[in-house]
């Protein structure tokens, strides 16, 4: 059998699993390219320990073209655009990129022009807006810091929470918490919608305890920096002196102009498969919707894309081998929530189950927090 080109875009959390798993499963006459604009990797889920000082950037980054030594071939390079009957992809190079099958696991866009004023709020979502929120913090002295989830989706759900339990331990820490009003806002009524009512209101629990106030139902339709006001698209407003906000999410472009993506906002994908509308191409991670039972969707987090980059790295590998592909992806994620002072909560469930997903929350406790820390040196070192 001739050799076979599995072409992946994106080189994130989706991307880099799918690689390593097919570059151990397949046999070196195949080739296994992952592509990137970036040739950095840097690890999301340690975002909030940058913005508190606790993480420099560069220790939880890995340079991609170290995984050439593992024979995974990797090319930094802009995807442009798409040419599924042909089964080739452009880059920004002009250079046409061939493959057998392809791997589309290139994560989400943050837009912040479609809410004005919201490109100059706070974010600890990206690298440089941890590190600025990093130097930033220790000049602020009091008043109120506006933790804001501006729109659905997001990646992490529970990122947001866990920044602002996190801030008001610092401010305890420093001893400013009397002189600082920390609230919450957010779309959902309740905290992490898809993982039902219960968790939702033990989230709600834990910000009540810090003195954390919360507004569900609300989205953000600008913000005026020289009043120190937020608008909602309600018609409410509310004041603030730091604010701290998600950005927008959305399909990146290169994505939004193809064929695997018809009429929604992400693309579509067979939930077990993870196989789009486009032969032999397969989306993963936050690029892709999965619509669940109880009316949400199946969470944009870095858990997700890990899973579903197994089950189609093992069905490709046997396809290639010729043999039957067998792995179902499942739903099954789980995370952690730091919730100030060395403690850590741990969600975790199965979130195809019905009517709701199935989902159990463990902790607060020292434990969650110290595997939250192992499990970021055992996938840096794991996958690199
Ligand atoms: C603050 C924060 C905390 C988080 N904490 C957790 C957590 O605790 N647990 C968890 O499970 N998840 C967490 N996440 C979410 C997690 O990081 C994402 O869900 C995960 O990275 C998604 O993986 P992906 O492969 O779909 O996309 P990504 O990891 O975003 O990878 C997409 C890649 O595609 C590349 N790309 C995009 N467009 C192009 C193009 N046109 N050409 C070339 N390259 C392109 C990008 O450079 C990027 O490297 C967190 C996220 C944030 C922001």
């Amino acid at each position: 059998m001739p050799g076979k080109t599995v072409l992946i875009l994106g080189a994130g959390i989706g991307g880099l699993v799918a690689a390593s798993r097919l570059r151990r499963m397949l046999n070196k006459e195949h080739r296994v390219v992952l592509v990137d604009r970036s040739p950095i990797f840097t690890f999301a889920p340690s975002f909030s320990w940058v913005m508190l000082g606790q993480r420099k950037v560069e220790r939880i980054s890995r340079d991609l073209r170290r995984l050439e030594r593992k024979g995974i071939e990797f090319k930094a390079a802009e995807i442009t655009g798409f040419d599924f009957e042909n089964k080739r992809v452009q880059a920004q190079d002009g250079e046409e990129l061939p493959y057998d099958y392809l791997v589309v696991s290139l994560g989400v866009d943050y837009s912040s022009d479609e809410v004005p004023g919201l490109n100059r709020a706070w974010t600890f979502y990206h690298a440089e807006g941890a590190e600025g929120l990093r130097e930033e913090l220790p000049n602020f002295s009091g008043g109120r810091v506006a933790v804001c989830v501006t729109s659905l989706p997001y990646r992490c759900p529970a990122a947001p929470y866990e920044g602002a339990m996190l801030l008001e331990h610092l401010f305890r820490k420093r001893k400013i918490r009397g002189d600082v009003e920390l609230h919450f806002y957010s779309p959902e009524q309740l905290p992490l919608k898809a993982t039902g009512k219960e968790i939702g209101g033990r989230v709600l629990d834990l910000l009540q305890e810090r003195g954390i106030g919360f507004t569900g139902g609300v989205s953000l339709k600008s913000v005026d920096h020289e009043k120190g006001r937020l608008n909602f698209s309600d018609g409410s407003d509310a004041g603030f002196d730091m604010l701290i906000a998600t950005p927008v999410h959305r399909l990146p472009n290169v994505l939004k102009r193809s064929a695997l993506v018809n009429g929604g906002d992400w693309v579509s994908v067979d939930r077990k498969t993870l196989a789009t509308a486009a032969p032999d191409v397969y989306a993963i991670g936050d690029t892709t919707v999965i619509p669940l039972a109880n009316g949400t969707q199946l969470p944009k987090a870095g858990v997700f894309a890990h899973g579903e980059a197994e089950v189609v790295a093992r069905n490709l590998a046997a396809e290639i081998a010729g043999n039957d592909p067998i792995w179902d992806y499942g739903g099954q994620g789980s995370c952690f929530m730091e919730t100030g002072g060395g403690r850590g909560s741990y969600i975790t469930g199965h979130f195809f189950n019905e009517p709701d997903p199935d989902v159990v929350m463990r902790g607060p406790n020292r434990m969650w927090h110290w595997a939250k820390v192992g499990f970021e040196r055992n996938w840096l070192w794991r996958w690199f």
